[in-house]
């Protein structure tokens, strides 16, 4: 095993520090992670993945059980869009669990509850993005619609167009360099507008000269014979429009991966396979899967609701000989957690919004963050020390290569993640992901060491009972 010295990667090429075995087993975990990528692409079908590979590790709906031993493989979800796994550890739960928290959405467009509309001889689709895009780089680009429509009567319609072959897909016309004088001296900020983000979806008229916006007709005729959807029901939809295409390889050595929603599913599928892994634990542990962070982790299936105290509550109370609030309040307190999300990965070709000493690069290791946050730390959990240097420590025992690295130059911007919301219940909490770039653009992009190297440390931290 290398001098720990070694493992300060910046000035090194790491991916030599992987002997030949490793070397395979990384980019064989890669190919798993980008069949993930290209089949999950909302937060409600990254749910239906996690609980269809929980049941074939062998976990089991929580609510399910009566009393919970050591072994038990658990999981909760709420609302199709947030999620919740553990083991139960063989030591008391008043010693503390080990956390994982990633979240499962991503940046895209929704479609405005009442999307649809004819303009010259086109149909088109409002939409109204979700979370930090940069607009521009959503139009002229492949996309495909995913989501659910919920008919009054209840009945819910999941749909996805534009991921196979053989499927139509959408996109967002941009203007034309010739008539863009105007555009193009407007701020990248401005350039294009929110309202501007429409989808076109069709153009080919209805055979009926009498009718009314004959194009828009065709389209809802369309979505009525083919999926049971009338003009209304889009009132009560879920519907996204993301990147048509499938994570890919990318680079002539393939060592990185380019795809869709990276942020944060790379931490929720190392997460989830570091956690599926494991046999028999002593501390209990547990895997988070949140929504909504991107907005803000809002709402009932965002981590500022309950879903994680009532998931850990519902625990104790099938673990505990007696349940208390004092219990729960402990068991909150003495755990240790994770909250995994990607950080910014310095762009060679943008090296001037980095702090070079302090920068991430891609393909140097998994990233710790001592804090994350806007100018002054604002926003940011920060990590104490003294937890920063155990997961250190675990680490370089457990053969994970890590750097460290803040999200760019202190007064260039920066970012949050949901570390704050799970440091309220008292728990000691370290940032930790994968360095992208592009991040939380159409097509982000990873290195395989990286993602192979989180998987890594998150295996190490959930088998840890120091
Ligand atoms: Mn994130
Ligand atoms: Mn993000």
């Amino acid at each position: 095993m290398e001098k720990e010295k070694d493992r300060h990667p910046a000035t090194r090429y790491v991916w030599e520090l992987l002997d030949e075995q490793e070397r395979g087993a990384a980019l064989a975990f890669n190919e798993r992670y980008k069949e993930f990528l290209s089949l999950a692409k909302t937060e409600r079908e990254t749910v239906d993945y996690l609980a269809g590979r929980a049941r074939n590790s062998g976990f089991a709906p929580l609510l399910e059980f009566g009393r919970l031993k050591a072994g038990d493989r658990v999981y909760l979800i709420g609302r199709g869009k947030i999620m919740a796994m553990a083991i139960i550890g063989s030591e008391p739960l008043e010693k503390g669990l080990n956390i994982i928290g990633a979240h499962v959405d991503a940046p895209r467009l929704d479609l405005k509850p009442k999307p649809l509309y004819e303009e010259a001889g086109l149909a088109l689709l409002k939409t109204h993005y979700y979370g930090g895009i940069k607009k521009y780089q959503w139009v002229a680009i492949p996309l495909a619609l995913h989501g659910v429509v919920v008919k009054g009567d209840g009945r819910v319609i999941s749909l996805v167009i534009g991921e196979n072959g053989a499927d139509p897909v959408f996109t967002i016309a941009d203007l034309l360099p010739h008539l863009a004088k105007d555009q193009m001296e407007k701020k990248m900020s401005e350039a294009v507008t929110g309202e501007a983000l429409n989808i076109l979806v069709g153009g080919l008229p209805v055979d009926d000269r009498e009718a009314k916006e004959r194009v828009k007709k065709v389209v809802l005729e369309h979505l009525g014979r083919y999926y049971g959807i009338h003009e209304d029901d889009f009132v009560s939809a879920e519907l996204e429009a993301v990147p048509a295409w499938p994570a890919r390889d990318v680079g002539f050595d393939r060592s990185l991966i380019g795809g869709y929603g990276q942020d944060d599913r790379s931490s929720v599928f190392t997460a989830l396979e570091a956690l599926c892994e494991q046999r028999e634990v002593r501390r209990t542990a547990v895997a988070l899967f949140a929504d909504k962070e991107e907005i803000g982790s809002t709402g009932n299936t965002g981590m500022h609701s309950v879903f994680m105290v009532n998931f850990i509550a519902e625990i104790a109370g099938r673990c505990l000989p007696q349940y208390s609030d004092l219990a729960l309040r402990r068991i909150l307190n003495n755990s240790r957690a994770i909250s995994a999300d990607v950080t910014a990965g310095l762009n060679p070709s943008y090296p001037e919004v980095m702090d070079k000493l302090n920068a991430p690069l891609l393909g140097c290791g998994v990233v710790i963050s001592k804090y994350t946050g806007a100018r002054g730390k604002s926003g940011a959990s920060d990590a104490h020390p003294e937890f920063v240097a155990f997961i250190r420590g675990l680490f370089d025992r457990e053969g994970v290569i890590w750097q460290t690295g803040e999200l760019g130059k202190v007064d260039q911007g920066g970012g949050g993640t949901i570390a704050y919301l799970m440091a309220r219940h008292g728990m000691d909490v370290l940032d930790c992901g994968v360095p992208l770039l592009g991040m939380h653009s159409p097509f982000e992009v990873a290195s395989k060491l990286d993602v192979y190297m989180a998987y890594k440390g998150f295996r190490a931290f959930f088998r840890n009972a120091d």
